[in-house]
């Protein structure tokens, strides 16, 4: 089965979820998954975790480039 990915739009067979939360995080609201390809996780992962050190999840989604229903 093929998934879209969240930031390119394109096919993947095999999606990564790459999870962005707020570092005080209350409840399951305030994580967000993001279904992507491999690249474009890889990427993501990347970015969450030495760019957006501190940011809330909107900020960090900003700098992703991501919009994300939210
Ligand atoms: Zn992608």
């Amino acid at each position: 089965m093929n998934y879209i990915c969240d930031i390119c739009k394109g096919y993947t067979a095999q999606p990564l979820c790459v999870r962005v939360s707020e570092e005080k995080v209350k409840t399951e609201e305030d994580r967000i998954e993001i279904n992507c390809c491999k690249k474009c996780g890889n990427e993501i992962f990347y970015k969450v975790k030495n760019e957006c050190r501190g940011m809330d999840i909107e900020k960090t989604l900003n700098h992703l480039g991501v919009n994300y229903p939210h």
